[in-house]
């Protein structure tokens, strides 16, 4: 089994795994997130000049918390996309500083299909079944995806066609007055409110939208939706039920995630749904999908949440399964592509 470091800089966290190969012996994570907290959303520039300065110690981390040198290495797995430009570009650079110095493979692999390869890193002797549905959600991204093989055989059914779920979290979250990242601070405070007392919007599940955008998603509408709704009541003078507001918002968006995820698993005939991406995080997310899932005779698997958010173990786990599967490296001039395809498992 190749012992693998796995390097992963697609947005603001700094993740460095190690992983036998699935076995998990390091996930050291450096998050950035508090100095992106004033502007209310990730900067690229400040994001990757996070990832300078905190690749070189979470490497170090990692290392110590495996208990292996970088000569023990087999091969160095990076996420060269999709993500943002500039912070991608530090792993990558990394990474292939490692790979050449150490004469070591490099494996060049997609950031979204990594949040899929964390799931055979669990440790409660249950292996990932496929073809399964996957959904992942984070600041970043909102995909439903179709994976018959990790590392050859995964197709994108549908994504968000504006803002991602985690982003409209976070819009929705500055909207109330509540701190960045707003995914957790609505998630609490919609504990105490009505899901039903406000009824919004859920992108893209009109019939004549289902359609073209049957596995579509779009958070724009809602995130409107619920300032204009703040809006007037602030404008005649009433109090914001914050708490109502709250809920009701997750519940239109845990509806619209869990209805599409688990019509996708119906449609095609997959039952089985797994779940990634720092939303999940979200405790109705979380329950709405266990609720359906079961309704559909679906099985459902969150992998647990510190592997779920951007981190590197997943990358070096999907890396061990490239190389387990004979996938030759990728080429030493490989560079960060910020759209990187889904069905490009390896660049
Ligand atoms: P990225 O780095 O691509 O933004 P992450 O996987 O780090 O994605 O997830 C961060 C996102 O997850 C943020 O948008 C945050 O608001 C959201 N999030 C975290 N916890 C929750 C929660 N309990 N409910 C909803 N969203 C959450
Ligand atoms: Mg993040």
């Amino acid at each position: 089994m190749s012992l693998v470091l796995g390097i992963e800089t697609s947005c603001d966290e700094t993740g460095i795994g190690i992983v036998r190969g699935s076995t998990l012996l390091a996930n050291v994570i450096s998050s950035s997130m508090e100095e992106h907290a004033r502007y209310g959303g990730v900067v690229p520039e400040v994001a990757a000049r996070a990832h300078l300065e905190a690749i070189e110690p979470a490497i170090r981390a990692a290392l110590a918390e495996a208990g292996v040198t970088l000569a023990d290495l087999d091969a160095i797995a990076v996420t060269s996309g999709p993500g943002l430009a500039g912070a991608l570009m530090v792993g990558v650079g990394a990474a292939k500083a490692l790979a050449l110095a150490l004469d070591r493979p490099l494996y060049a692999v997609n950031h979204l299909v990594g949040h899929v390869g964390a799931d055979v890193l669990r440790d409660d002797g249950t292996a990932l079944e496929l073809p399964t549905v996957a959904l992942l959600v984070s600041g970043g991204h909102t995909s439903l995806l179709l994976v018959r093989d990790l590392t050859s055989d995964v197709e994108l059914l549908g994504e968000t066609i504006d803002d991602a779920a985690g982003e409209a979290f976070d819009k929705v979250a500055r909207l109330l007055g509540l701190p960045y990242p707003g995914g957790p601070h609505i998630d609490r405070v919609a504990a105490e409110g009505d899901p039903a007392a406000i009824r919004f919007p859920r992108g893209l599940t009109l019939p004549k939208d289902l359609e073209r955008h049957r596995y579509d998603f779009s958070f724009s509408g809602l995130k409107t939706a619920v300032a204009r709704h703040v809006e007037r009541l602030r404008d005649a003078g009433q109090e914001v039920p914050v708490a109502d507001v709250a809920a009701s918002f997750r519940e239109a968006v845990a509806d619209v995630l869990t209805a599409k995820a688990v019509a996708a698993c119906q449609d095609l005939g997959v039952p089985r749904l797994l779940l990634g991406g720092g939303v999940v995080a979200n405790a109705r997310v979380r329950a709405l999908a266990e609720e359906r899932a079961a309704a559909a005779g679906v099985s459902l698997r969150i992998p647990p949440l510190a592997l779920c958010t951007d981190n590197g173990a997943m990358i070096a786990a999907l890396g061990a399964q490239l190389i387990a599967a004979g996938h030759a490296p990728s080429a030493l001039d490989v560079s960060a592509d910020s759209t990187l395809p889904v069905t490009h498992i390896q660049a």
